[in-house]
């Protein structure tokens, strides 16, 4: 068992090469923060050899948005975070932030709007008109600049369908740390959407979450870590990476009771359909 504030192990190699399909390596995890060259290397030891980093606030952002010029196996995605929306709208700054964000979306290699959305968890309801006004922008930016949206929905799954379906989803839309039960997955792929699933389908007390993914089609299924949080089982509590997105795949392979290396293939191949090649 890892301790908490340790990096956990490179897990065993896929057969394939997968992606990470969104992390948060701006964010210097654990006792000894790691480089991002070191977590990028680690990850492509375990078959993870390319990764979308998401900036969801300006300054993160803006770091993405150099990173992924220095880092071949990086694309990214900018957005303003539901939960940051809400304090910058009620300070009067979310005009500005977004308009920076706008911007830094027409990056060469920013390939996502990501992450925005609904989160009932950590705001109340006193931010939710602020929420749903940058989710609309986000969704309208998506469909201006044509890329794909990766939504962030927390305890709000029928008021994010409800936005989507009312202003028209992108194209390309996936639900990042999907976290809905099986209804919402059937909803999700009547309409086309992309389930990316995070460690959180790995942990033990995560039934209703594998029953979504069983009935996702393997097509529209992706990984993620989401790191440096959500850390996958058997290491939850330290710190994440994206190395460790091999043990959210074999979760995939094991509940869709499918081949791991066609897991591998058919995560990467929907991977570069939505994002373009890296
Ligand atoms: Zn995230």
């Amino acid at each position: 068992m890892t301790r908490a504030g340790q990096w956990p192990p490179v897990p065993e190699a896929l057969p394939a090469p997968i992606v990470d399909n969104h992390c948060h390596l701006e964010y210097p995890a654990g006792d000894e923060p790691r480089s991002v060259e070191r977590r990028l290397e680690d990850a492509a030891a375990a078959g993870v050899t390319r990764v979308v980093q998401v900036g969801c606030e300006v300054d993160s952002a803006i770091w993405t948005a150099d990173a992924v010029t220095r880092f071949p196996q990086m694309l990214g995605g900018v957005a303003i975070h539901p939960n940051e929306a809400a304090v910058l709208a009620a300070a009067g700054t979310y005009d500005e932030a977004f308009a920076t964000i706008a911007d830094l979306a027409r990056g060469e290699r920013i390939r996502v709007v990501s992450e925005t959305g609904l989160d009932y968890f950590r705001t109340g309801p006193e931010g939710r008109d602020a929420q749903v006004a940058a989710f609309r922008d986000h969704i309208a930016l998506a469909k201006e600049l044509d890329l794909p949206l990766q939504i962030h929905d927390r305890d709000a799954h029928a008021d994010v369908v409800e936005v989507l379906d009312r202003d028209g989803a992108p194209e390309r839309t996936v639900f990042h740390c999907f976290s809905g039960d099986a209804g919402l997955a059937r909803l999700a792929a009547q309409r086309g959407w992309y389930l990316s699933f995070a460690g959180t389908v790995t942990f033990k007390n995560a039934g209703a979450l594998r029953a979504a993914l069983a009935v996702t089609p393997l097509d529209h299924v992706l990984v993620e870590t989401d790191s440096p949080f959500l850390t996958a089982h058997p290491h939850r509590g330290t710190p994440n990476h994206p190395a460790l997105a091999a043990l959210t795949a074999r979760t995939v392979a094991d509940v869709l009771e499918a081949d791991l290396r066609v897991v591998c293939e058919t995560v990467s191949a929907t991977s570069e359909s939505l994002y373009g090649p890296w």
